[in-house]
């Protein structure tokens, strides 16, 4: 007998074919290897049961398939005659190798590929289950009357076979189990996956892509808190369109909605990463300014007003006017709150349309442009 065969080749798991099948450390195999005192003596019976296997050989594997046959819940596996023919080659090898623990991590990791193949093929683990205890019988019949043994002889010799096959068993599910929390940690990862991707969704706006206004809240809300605790400057802008219903009227729906899609890209392109540029509502932004004072602002929302001002869209060959107007306010020692923060640059944007338009005004009047 060949103590160095090996199972052959089997079908791989489902999933990442590099994701292993044992999952148990050496330290945990030889822990479950010593519980079921599997010692020096269970190791020379399973040798002595594997040389008088090829008497039986054929008999236990035919009995064996014969008897799971019988039941339809097998019918899956074991129909096929070349299914079948390969299940036996697989079985015939496994016995061969039963309990020659020559090399332990070897063998705990040939036992849990088989656990491994036969989770891939869909099979039951009770049925797996059933599978060893089947086998257990068809064997100890076998040895039960095999006229050289004695009866203390024979006892020996059954009980380190029960061993050999609850360990292989033990590995096997375990197997299993590592197979089915892999495939779930993988479910788990790609629901992640498709979750962050809709929630990236719905954080845009559709149109204008830049924060729709849930967010925008949110990211403000977030920046105001971490402002006021490390003691940054945070200014926000709140900038509307001029007479947009006007732009509307005249070149169509769809020019505005290029307009508005303009009007984002112009205010992220003159902001950093790290501001929070959202459409507050309509033809309505609102920009938090993170870690700018007031002097800075000013020269960002002139640089935004001026480069809205000076953009030159066309529409069926018309220019479409356009400009903004911004009220801006910068977080003081007395903001009790975000709401205070927007409404005083809405006041601020009020003043400004209310003096003529296409400009930028404080809310405290004196840094407006
Ligand atoms: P003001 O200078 O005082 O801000 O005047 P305005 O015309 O810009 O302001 P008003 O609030 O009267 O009009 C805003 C218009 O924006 C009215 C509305 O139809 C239009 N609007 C809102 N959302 C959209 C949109 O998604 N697409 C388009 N094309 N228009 C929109
Ligand atoms: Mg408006
Ligand atoms: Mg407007």
């Amino acid at each position: 007998m060949n103590d160095k065969s090996r199972p052959p080749p089997l079908p791989p798991a489902r999933g990442d074919a590099a994701v292993p099948s044992r999952s148990l450390t050496d330290i945990e195999v030889a822990l479950c290897r010593d519980l079921l005192r599997f010692d020096a003596d269970t190791a020379h019976n399973l040798d002595h049961i594997r040389a008088l296997l090829p008497d039986d050989l054929d008999a236990v594997i035919a009995d064996f398939y014969a008897h799971l046959a019988s039941f339809r819940a097998f019918d899956r596996w074991l129909a096929d005659e070349a299914t079948l023919a390969r299940l036996k080659r697989a079985q015939r090898a496994y016995l061969a190798s039963l309990g020659a623990m020559h090399d332990m991590a070897d063998y705990a990791d040939g036992r849990a590929r088989i656990g491994a193949a036969h989770e891939a093929v869909g099979l039951d683990p009770r049925w797996y289950l059933v599978g060893v205890e089947v086998f257990f019988e068809e064997m100890a019949k076998r040895l039960l009357t095999r006229p050289e043994l004695d009866k203390a002889r024979t006892g020996r010799l059954l009980i380190s076979l029960s061993k050999a096959l609850w360990f292989d068993a033990l590995l096997a599910i375990e197997a299993y189990h590592h197979s089915s929390v892999s495939q779930l940690e993988a479910l788990v990862e790609q629901l992640r996956a498709a979750e962050s991707r809709l929630r990236e969704m719905s954080r845009i706006d559709d149109l204008t892509q830049v924060l729709n206004r849930h967010y925008l809240m949110e990211a403000l809300n977030i920046e105001f808190a971490r402002s006021v605790r490390y003691g940054h400057p945070f200014t926000v802008l709140f900038a509307d369109l001029d007479r947009f219903k006007g732009i509307n009227d005249t070149f169509g729906h769809g020019a505005g909605d290029s307009v508005l899609q303009h009007t984002a890209e112009t205010l992220k392109r003159h902001t950093r990463l790290v501001d929070v540029v959202g459409r507050y509502g309509g033809e309505e932004f609102v920009i938090g300014l993170v870690q700018t004072d007031a002097s800075s602002a000013r020269v960002i929302a002139e640089r935004i007003r001026v480069a809205l001002a000076e953009s030159i869209l066309h529409h069926a060959g018309q220019r479409i006017p356009l400009s903004v107007s911004i009220g801006v306010t910068t977080l003081g020692p007395a903001t009790p709150d975000l709401t205070a923060l927007i409404n005083a640059a809405d006041g601020a944007l009020y003043r400004a349309k209310a003096l003529g338009r296409d400009r930028v005004w404080f809310a405290d009047g004196a840094l407006g442009a």
